[in-house]
């Protein structure tokens, strides 16, 4: 029940605050980057810090797992 209540729009919001500062990966040159370095679409984030952006594939590939889990 507790996901129902989350706004959509406020993550939105925060992005746009924190974008110059947030930490991303990107998937381009297959590392973590600061702020606007590399197109949107080739970035995964953002991300509060860069030891989080750097796992951002793992926690894909964590989500999608539970994703194919709740299928089973
Ligand atoms: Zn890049």
């Amino acid at each position: 029940m507790s996901s129902y209540e989350t706004p959509v729009c406020e993550t939105l919001h925060t992005v746009g605050m924190a974008d110059d500062n947030a930490w991303y990966y990107c998937l381009k040159h297959h590392k973590a980057e600061q702020g606007k370095a590399c197109w949107y679409g080739d970035r995964m984030g953002p991300y509060p810090d860069q030891a989080t952006a750097e796992k951002a594939l793992e926690i894909a590939k964590a989500r999608n797992k539970a994703a194919d889990d709740e299928d089973d």
